[in-house]
């Protein structure tokens, strides 16, 4: 039958029809909800795709920042140990 004019990926509802049964129904839904499905689609993918990437940076961030902290504290112990060491020798 062809492929869908719109997805190019699956096959055309009927031979009479330019578009898949999936395709053809997002039409519809398009024509009957046209600028709230334009906010959706942004809203839901790619804002949320933007904000995603923001979080998980920050999340890489706090986990760096937590990582380096520990490495400072664990430092800062050891040189208080030696220091004690020192002090208890005669
Ligand atoms: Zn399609």
């Amino acid at each position: 039958m062809g492929l869908c004019y719109y997805c190019e990926e699956r096959e055309r509802e009927s031979w009479g029809s330019y578009y898949c049964a999936e395709c053809k129904r997002l039409q519809r839904v398009l024509k009957l909800y046209n600028t709230d499905v334009y906010e959706a689609v942004e809203n839901l993918f790619l804002r949320n795709k933007k904000q995603q990437n923001f979080k998980l940076q920050n999340e890489l961030k706090k986990k760096l920042n937590d990582e380096i902290k520990e490495h400072e504290k664990k430092e800062v112990e050891e040189e208080k140990k030696e220091y004690n060491l020192r002090k208890k020798k005669p």
